[in-house]
């Protein structure tokens, strides 16, 4: 059994229902595959974490807050090439609580990527699973690893992608925004603009430079997107000049890239 195939069995798998010879094939993997180990880990950690919830209803807050989320992932699913579904009945889980249920679910289909619903929360839940390309599936699993490196090596590995999905790309974005360590924030960067021809990487970009707060990735961002000649961070380029709080070095490289975009 691979990753990406012991990726779409475990929804099956925590409920319990995957028939036997599979359950050994996916035991199996698990012993070798130390990264599909951990995802196993991190899935049990957060189940064993929601059974511990108390046994509530969402409140108005969550549930808008789940159903804009949803939304979102429709408009963009919508917007794509079919995918292979998969049906979850969110009945096997009542026993948990609804909250945790609901939980349970953002936190598995944030782990395959992309979720999508037929109706509200209380209705059946559509999970699609993009087996279309393994390598990102591959690359998104890497990404979410508490090594540093692995994520470096993710984000290595996204540069060799030609069509990076809109999943992807919200991954490396997050990456460059909130990723703890500064070298990782940096790769993200770099991986983004390996993909020029998306202007979603183009504007994370112009923002993450708007708002870097560390010299060295400030750097980074000018660097790139000179190199992109891209227009649109020129406003952004210019407030860095005037900005007294920069140091001279940070300047300096506003500079030398800003003519050569102007
Ligand atoms: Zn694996």
């Amino acid at each position: 059994m691979d990753c990406p195939t012991t990726a779409s069995l475990w929804i099956d798998f925590l409920d319990g229902k995957l028939p036997a010879d599979q359950v050994q094939k996916l035991e199996e993997h698990l012993r070798t595959c130390a990264s599909c180990r951990l995802s196993h880990q991190e899935l049990q950690q957060t189940l064993q974490g929601l059974a511990s919830l108390p046994d509530e209803e969402p409140g108005p807050e969550l549930r808008m807050e789940f159903t804009a989320m949803l939304e979102k992932e429709k408009a963009l699913l919508a917007s794509q090439s079919p995918v292979e579904t998969k049906v979850v009945q969110i009945g096997p889980w009542k026993k948990i609580g609804s909250v945790a249920a609901v939980l349970l679910l953002v936190s598995i289909a944030y782990w395959l990527g992309k979720y999508n619903t037929k109706q509200s929360l209380n209705a059946e839940f559509i999970i699609p699973i993009e087996t279309s390309n393994p390598a990102e599936l591959k690359t998104l699993e890497l990404l979410k690893n508490e090594l540093a490196s692995t994520r470096l090596v993710a984000l290595h590995r996204s540069q060799d992608l030609a069509k990076p999905s809109t999943v992807l790309l919200d991954a490396l974005i997050e990456k460059l925004n909130f990723d703890e360590h500064l070298n990782v924030r940096m790769a993200a960067a770099e991986a983004l603009a390996h993909f020029p021809q998306e202007p979603r990487a183009r504007i994370a970009l112009i923002r993450a430079l708007e708002e870097a707060e560390d010299p060295s990735l400030q750097i980074e961002l000018i660097h790139l997107l000179v190199y992109l000649n891209e227009k649109k961070a020129i406003p952004v380029m210019k407030n860095l000049l005037v900005n007294k709080t920069l140091p001279d070095y940070v300047i300096e490289q506003v500079k030398i890239g800003l003519p050569k975009i102007i």
